[in-house]
């Protein structure tokens, strides 16, 4: 079996060619929003490394200020100790502490101390400024007890306050010092945030952690413990860890990590090179990307409502865009008149299923309403339309939709059927079975009219098959079969081609014949029972062909007829037969009258006789001399009964005789002997091949007797033996026409024979 390819039906290209452009849009569109998305990142990360790096600068630098201030302030002292050594030696202690008093309003100290090993003091503010008990804890103070020694420092006091001493040297010996305060809130303000506009905080502490000056009692600068409590982030313990080490060996750093209050925080830690100090600089880790992040954050929205104002704008295209489809659906695949499918939606129908179609398990039949003009013309249009409307209704009604049957009107008054039919003998079952229903005229109020169809039908040997071949199969059937059987479904088969390549070839071949005069006229006699004479002749048509060879009329009367082509010949014949009467009567011989064949197509027109007349005259023939004979098929055409009455009206006008011929051999009526008032009728030959039972035999004689009392001739046609013969004589039949006395001769054979 062959495979079986789903195809794309040409319809549906366009729609998937506009699925696969919004798709490309649509992964434009995330695309876009992924790449801003990764964009804002990435910026955000850059920003982030270089706000590190600033928050490290300033704080780098914040320290080294810090540090140069305590190093000056402890210079200054140093002034101080050197002129007390050198020029205040004697005086009093009231002018001493004046000096001093002068001396610390200008540096800031408060108080500025002069110191003796023995804790002899001299202040610049009142002696009672400081108690004894503090006395005896600054001459504790190790930084006091160094300066003794010879040495300057800076230390602090609890409640934050910086005490810086230096030694007074006095002749080699220190026996004083000089003792500076600086008061917290001076301190304070020394260290308070003068960057980031007030966002960062710092504090000094020593490399323990212990906090020597915070700028204010904030929690998160009283212990470091503190800060990094709540953190269990193995880096962060690690950075802290990191930190401390660094502090140790007066490595300067900088870490990042989460508050308790879930704040990111940036804290730098810079050595002050006084003692073991660190100034410590806690800055919030989004301080300068803040702006940034309300940046990113804007861009976002905007790009989020742009990508739902876009899919909102998709989702109105992708619905006018349905809805335009479907309207279109409706105007490319419902026929208008039934309500139905039409010729495009049976093909899509038949591309959707022919794939799981089994070969030879279905069929294609078309139907044809025969002679639906007349219908038209008859009901109009509109009930016309009804009509079909209702012949469409009752196909409906006939197929089995799980069987996956399905029905069309294509155009006009042609239908087609799929139907799931494997044998000739079912599908002329379901084909009698609908026009049963349609004749039945149930359920409608349709004009109940004579309906009759041509039926022509294909089965579906390869569904891989396109179905616009199949119908043209179907259709050829008929119209094959038209010329044969009546009202029986044809079957397609492959001699119908090689019979229409045949015809096809004769229609090829016609003209340049007629100009060649390869259809030649034979004439058969007919002769006179009483008289035993010869009293007219038939002339009959042959082709031949000097390549094909002798054709005979039953291979191309009927397809000439079909194509219109047989007037033209019966017009050749017509005056071929008047030139030999006209060459008869030149010759002296006593011509007898010649009848010849009329086809039923000569009647489209009601002048059809013109040109006999014209061709007849041309020759000076006189129309007493010939016989029109016209076949009794003629007369059930109801459309052109009137013309073919007045054409025969017309014959008797100019004289010519005419013919009812082949009667018996259709549906003969006796009626048409009074309806048309012909001269002559022939009998058919089938009423003589079996004349010998009583009932044939009277029914012959009931016709012929008919006919004389209408004073019409008989011609019994086909007569082969002389026993025929006999009894037509003893009928009184007027003329015999038939093998019994002559086959059909060409004109010289007649000529001879008749001599
Ligand atoms: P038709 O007009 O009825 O012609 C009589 C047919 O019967 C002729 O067949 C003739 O050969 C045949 N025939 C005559 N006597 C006998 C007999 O004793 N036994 C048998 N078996 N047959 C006999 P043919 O010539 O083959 O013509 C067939 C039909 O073709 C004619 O039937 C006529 O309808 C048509 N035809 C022939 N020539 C022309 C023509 O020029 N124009 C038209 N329109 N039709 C023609
Ligand atoms: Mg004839
Ligand atoms: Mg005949």
């Amino acid at each position: 079996m062959k495979k079986k390819v789903k195809t794309v039906p040409d319809y549906q290209r366009p729609l998937m060619l506009r699925g696969v452009q919004i798709s490309i849009i649509s992964a434009v569109v995330v695309l876009t929003l992924l790449v801003s998305i990764w964009n804002a990142a990435d910026l955000k990360r850059v920003l982030n490394r270089s706000t590190q790096q600033y928050l490290y600068d300033v704080a780098t630098q914040t320290a080294r200020e810090i540090s140069e201030t305590m190093q000056h302030k402890m210079e200054d002292l140093e002034v101080v100790a050197d002129s007390v050594a050198k020029g205040l030696a004697g005086v009093s202690d009231e002018e001493l502490a004046e000096f001093l008093a002068r001396k610390a309003d200008i540096m800031e100290f408060s108080p500025l101390l002069v110191i003796d090993r023995d804790g002899g003091m001299v202040s610049s503010g009142l002696h009672d400024d400081l108690e004894r008990e503090e006395m005896q804890d600054i001459l504790n103070l190790s930084v006091v007890k160094d300066a003794f020694e010879g040495k300057v420092g800076a230390s602090y006091l609890e409640g934050q306050e910086i005490i810086y001493s230096v030694p007074v040297p006095s002749g080699g010996e220190i026996q004083e010092a000089a003792v500076g305060i600086r008061e917290k809130e001076k301190m304070q303000a020394m260290i308070a945030s003068k960057s980031f506009s007030g966002n960062s905080l710092s504090c000094i502490i020593n490399i323990r952690g212990e906090v020597i000056l915070s700028p204010t009692d904030l929690k998160p600068f009283m212990q470091l413990e503190d800060i990094f409590k709540n953190d269990s982030d193995s880096r962060v313990v690690n950075e802290i860890y990191g930190m401390k080490e660094n502090l140790k060996s007066g490595r300067n750093g900088m870490l990042k990590f989460t508050s308790a209050a879930q704040e990111e925080l940036y804290l730098s830690y810079n050595s002050l090179n006084i003692n073991d100090w660190v100034l410590l600089t806690l800055i919030p880790a989004d301080i300068i990307s803040e702006g940034l992040d309300r940046y990113v954050l804007r861009s976002f929205l905007v790009l989020g409502f742009s990508a739902v104002a876009f899919l909102l704008l998709l989702m109105i295209v992708y619905r006018l865009f349905h809805d335009s489809r479907k309207k279109l659906e409706r105007f490319a695949f419902i026929d208008e008149v039934t309500g139905g499918m039409n010729q495009a939606a049976f093909h899509m129908k038949y591309l959707e299923l022919a794939p799981d179609m089994e070969p030879t398990a279905y069929c294609i039949v078309q139907l044809n309403v025969k002679k639906f003009k007349l219908i038209n013309e008859r009901y109009g249009i509109q009930e016309a339309n009804g009509i079909l409307r209702y012949i469409y209704q009752v196909l409906e009604r006939n197929i089995d939709r799980k069987k996956n049957e399905f029905a069309a009107r294509s155009q006009s008054d042609q239908f087609f059927l799929c139907l799931r039919e494997a044998s000739r003998e079912g599908i002329q079952a379901r084909l009698d079975k609908i026009f049963a229903d349609i004749k039945a005229f149930e359920d409608t109020d349709v004009p109940h009219c004579e309906l009759s169809f041509q039926q022509g039908a294909c089965m579906i040997d390869d569904p891989s098959r396109d179905i616009t071949i199949l119908q043209d199969r179907a259709r050829l059937a008929y119209q094959y079969g038209e010329m044969g059987t009546e009202n029986l479904c044809m079957f397609y088969n492959d001699n119908i081609v090689e019979q229409m390549k045949k015809e096809q070839e004769l229609n090829d071949l016609f003209e340049k014949s007629i100009a060649n005069r390869d259809f030649q006229v034979y004439l058969q006699p007919k002769v006179g029972l009483e008289s035993g004479r010869i009293e007219g002749a038939e002339a009959l048509v042959r082709w031949n062909h000097p390549e094909k060879g002798f054709i005979f009329p039953s291979d191309f009367i009927p397809l000439f007829e079909k194509n219109g082509k047989i007037c033209q010949l019966d017009l050749f014949m017509f005056e071929e037969v008047c030139a030999l009467l006209k060459r008869w009567s030149a010759e002296g011989k006593n011509p007898v009258p010649v009848s010849v064949n009329l086809s039923r197509q000569h009647f489209q027109s009601s002048r059809c006789l013109e040109p006999f007349i014209e061709t007849a005259d041309k020759y000076g023939v006189a129309h007493e001399m010939i016989e029109f004979e016209l076949t009794e098929s003629i007369f059930f055409d109801y459309g052109q009964i009137n013309r073919v009455k007045d054409v025969i009206r017309q014959m008797h006008e100019q004289r010519f005789r005419c013919s009812l011929d082949d009667f018996g051999s259709g549906f003969s009526s006796l009626g048409l002997l009074k309806e048309f008032d012909v001269d002559v009728l022939k009998l058919d030959r089938l009423f003589f091949l079996d004349m010998y039972s009583e009932k044939a035999k009277d029914v012959i004689a009931c016709l012929i007797d008919l006919a004389k009392r209408l004073h019409v001739k008989t011609v019994a046609e086909g007569i082969e033996d002389s026993r025929q013969l006999e009894y037509l004589r003893s009928l009184h039949c007027d003329m015999v026409q038939g093998y019994v006395f002559s086959r059909p001769l060409p004109v010289q054979e007649y000529e001879g024979w008749i001599s």
